[in-house]
């Protein structure tokens, strides 16, 4: 099932552990000019579902900031830290039918099994007294999808390990907050960077034995260093200016495949936009999962 008969929602959703760089910058651009060039409705959501990671103040500065670049979003921000008592309806729901199963491993089990969950306690029903997670149990499936812009995607489910939905220190994970989220925003299209690529096809997986719709989904390149690493906040990269936003917009639409002349950055934020608008396209954006900033 998928939403293509809703109208056309998009949305921009950072977890507002850092300011905004030029990295998300680009993610929030591409969202933002694919929905208003199909005449949508650009949604922003605040995925602060873990505050120990969250600075104070953080999605205040990353909301003025979009505002400082001109990206208007529509309706009000949904932020996940008011969506627990959704989150958890869901856990139980999922419970109830005996697809998650309390996990106690460590880090180090993880590591000696490559990252894939040694799936051998699957059968558990009891919870420990210990503190543990809940994992998904996936099954031997193989899900294909078409991206808009990387084109066909497969992907066994089963090999990348069953995944956790809530995690030891009880917080939501973000593979069942962004599903069920995505879904109760009626959001039909999902243009976000290529670092989540493979979180994709758990998307979904949840959203299938949820009922959910399927968004039509489209990866863009990461923005990425010198020494090859992704412009993040773990790294991190610098928060683009406040107070000069038109350069740094102007670099996005180049990111993304565009090419805006020179003039273009003197112009008005609305006109950068306009333009923007007027020539996008999904086409000329790279397949490659990353683009060097200094090539841009
Ligand atoms: N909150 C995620 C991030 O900031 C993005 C989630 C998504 O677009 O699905 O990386």
């Amino acid at each position: 099932m998928n939403n293509s008969s809703s109208i056309y929602t998009g949305r921009f959703a950072p977890s507002p552990s850092g300011p905004l760089h030029f990295g998300s910058l680009v993610a929030a651009l591409a969202s933002y000019l694919d929905a208003r060039a199909n005449h949508g409705r650009w949604l922003v959501r605040m995925e602060d579902i873990d505050p120990p990671r969250e600075p104070s103040g953080t999605a205040d500065q990353i909301l003025r900031t979009l505002e400082a670049y001109g990206l208007q979003w529509d309706d009000s921000v949904l932020f996940q830290s008011d969506r627990s008592e959704a989150y958890q309806a869901i856990l139980d729901n999922l419970l109830s039918r005996q697809l998650l199963y309390p996990c106690t491993c460590t880090r180090k089990q993880l590591a000696d099994s490559k990252g894939v969950y040694p799936s051998d306690s699957r059968d558990n029903t009891k919870l420990p007294d210990s503190p543990y997670s809940l994992r998904l149990k996936c099954p031997d499936k193989t899900i294909t999808f078409h991206d808009l812009i990387q084109g066909q995607q497969t992907w066994n489910l089963y090999e990348s390990g069953d995944f956790i939905l809530k995690r030891k220190d009880q917080l939501f994970a973000y593979q069942l907050a962004v599903s069920v989220d995505d879904a109760f925003q009626g959001i039909t299209h999902v243009i976000r960077g290529c670092d989540l690529l493979d979180s994709t096809p758990r998307q979904l997986h949840l959203q299938h034995i949820l009922g959910y719709s399927h968004p039509d989904y489209g990866h863009i390149p990461v923005i990425t260093l010198h020494d090859g690493n992704k412009l993040s906040k773990q790294n991190h990269a610098p928060a683009i200016p406040l107070d000069n936003p038109r350069p740094s917009l102007v670099q996005a639409m180049k990111a993304l495949g565009m090419m805006p002349e020179k003039e273009l950055s003197a112009s008005t934020i609305e006109d950068i936009l306009t333009w923007g608008v007027k020539h996008w396209n999904l086409n000329p954006i790279k397949k490659a999962q990353e683009i060097p900033l200094a090539s841009l």
